[in-house]
């Protein structure tokens, strides 16, 4: 941390866990557009913090770089109600995207495990929920408006040669001043936990399958999984889940935390926004103090990755607060870690204590290489550049795009350099 990158000269600016510290030499809120696109413009190295929720250095621009949050900008949330769209500004995240969304009596098709990320960010990352039909949260993206290395802004559509590069990009194309997203009519989803799935005999299509939104978690300090978080649109067939008991009791994704932070259970039925989110708006989510890891690999493996992992369980388990298992369709975002193949997403909350996580992420990625795993780009993980461009096929696409809307290299980074081994 240097002297100067200071949150209004007072406060450090870390990451929501508080256990990244950003180096930037200097922080920025600006109020307008115009005074981030001065800022843009008179600046030689930027990055834009969104929520804060990535657990690596994605965002941090180094000690030479500007770090900028357009949280102070002045919040656009524009839904049309005819178009089926709603239109975003860069800094807006999902819980306010949400109640406006719902207000208007319409939806989108899903969530991350929290509300509380920025959509900017997230899309930006490839986050994703669970659900077999349901691609990243990127794939709802059908436009995006970036403020370029010049000043200039750039709007890419759906269809547009350059978008699927453009969405998920880890903010190298320039600064997102909004998105357009799709959206449906609002739904209705029951939140259904289960206890005690066994791994021996899993048939993971039929188990993920089950419902809209399918969640495995474990601890893996024993085999199989403590409980499936099963999400039903009332709109689609009952829930039919033979190979576990419903929980008795309301479930935290983390054993021992309360579980008034989570989303209704017991299969009462409450709007998309309030049952697609594993944690509620208006609590701390997850544990808090925490890293995380996850690794997309294609779901036809899923069950041989999870046997896999079982082998080895007690070589990371140490320091594991909750492993999750979900599913997420393929996209076809260039930097998706779902481009192209249907994958199961296996998710680490690793203990606060960097030492002991990084043996056991090295443990992980040994036992799933064989099914060549993509790492999600907000979270710990070890990847060698070069398995990460084997297993990106459209990487030089990428970079190509990259070169054409950011010549100089301006919205990048050390981890972006290194990672997509950009110039
Ligand atoms: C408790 C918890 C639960 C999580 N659950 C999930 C989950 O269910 N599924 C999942 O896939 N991930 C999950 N994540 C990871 C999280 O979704 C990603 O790290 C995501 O990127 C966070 O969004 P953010 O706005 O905080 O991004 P940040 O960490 O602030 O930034 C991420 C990247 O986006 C860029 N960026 C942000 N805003 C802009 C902008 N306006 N213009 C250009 N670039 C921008 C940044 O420069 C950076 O490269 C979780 C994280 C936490 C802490």
């Amino acid at each position: 941390m240097t002297e100067t990158a200071h949150t209004g000269g007072r406060q450090p600016v870390t990451n929501w866990a508080r256990n990244v510290t950003y180096t930037a030499k200097e922080f920025h809120r600006p109020e307008s557009v115009e005074a981030l696109r001065a800022l843009v413009a008179a600046t030689a190295r930027l990055r834009v913090l969104g929520s804060g929720h990535s657990f690596n250095t994605v965002a941090d621009p180094g000690g030479e770089g500007v770090l900028v949050s357009l949280a102070a900008l002045p919040p656009v949330v524009d839904v049309d109600t005819s178009a089926r769209t709603v239109r975003v500004s860069g800094g807006v995240r999902y819980a306010e995207l949400a109640r406006a969304v719902h207000a208007q009596g319409l939806a989108l098709a899903n969530m991350a495990s929290l509300p509380h990320i920025s959509v900017a960010g997230s899309v930006a990352t490839g986050t994703h929920g669970s659900g077999i039909g349901n691609a990243p949260l990127a794939s709802a993206v059908r436009e995006i408006e970036l403020l370029t290395a010049d000043g200039t802004t750039v709007r890419l559509a759906r269809g547009d040669a350059g978008f699927d590069g453009a969405v998920t990009s880890l903010g190298t194309l320039g600064v997102v001043t909004a998105l357009t997203l799709d959206l449906e009519p609002a739904y209705e989803v029951e939140q259904h936990v289960f206890t005690e799935l066994p791994l021996d005999g899993l048939d993971f299509e039929a188990v993920a399958g089950s419902a809209y939104s399918v969640s495995l978690f474990t601890d893996w300090r024993a085999p199989g999984f403590r409980t499936v978080w099963v999400k039903r649109r009332t709109d689609q067939a009952p829930v039919d889940f033979p190979w576990a008991a419903p929980a008795t009791e309301a479930q935290h994704p983390v054993p021992g935390m309360p579980s008034a932070n989570c989303t209704g259970q017991f299969g009462v039925a409450g709007p998309w926004h309030e049952r697609l989110p594993h944690f509620r708006a208006e609590f701390t989510p997850s544990s808090g103090a925490e890293y995380q890891s996850e690794y997309l690999l294609p779901r036809a493996a899923a069950t041989n990755a999870l046997r896999a992992l079982e082998a080895v369980r007690e070589e990371f388990s140490g320091p594991l607060l909750t492993c999750e298992v979900r599913t997420v369709a393929a996209d076809t975002q260039w930097l998706s870690p779902a481009h192209g193949r249907d994958s199961a997403a296996v998710h680490f909350t690793w203990a606060d204590d960097l030492p002991a996580v990084l043996p056991a992420v090295r443990a992980v990625e040994a036992a799933l290489d064989p099914f060549e795993p993509r790492p999600h780009w907000g979270k710990v993980f070890t990847t060698p550049p070069a398995m990460l461009a084997a297993r990106y096929p459209r990487l030089a696409d990428f970079r190509a795009l990259a070169r054409e809307l950011d010549p100089t290299g301006k919205f990048t980074n050390e981890f972006v350099r290194e990672a997509l081994e950009l110039p």
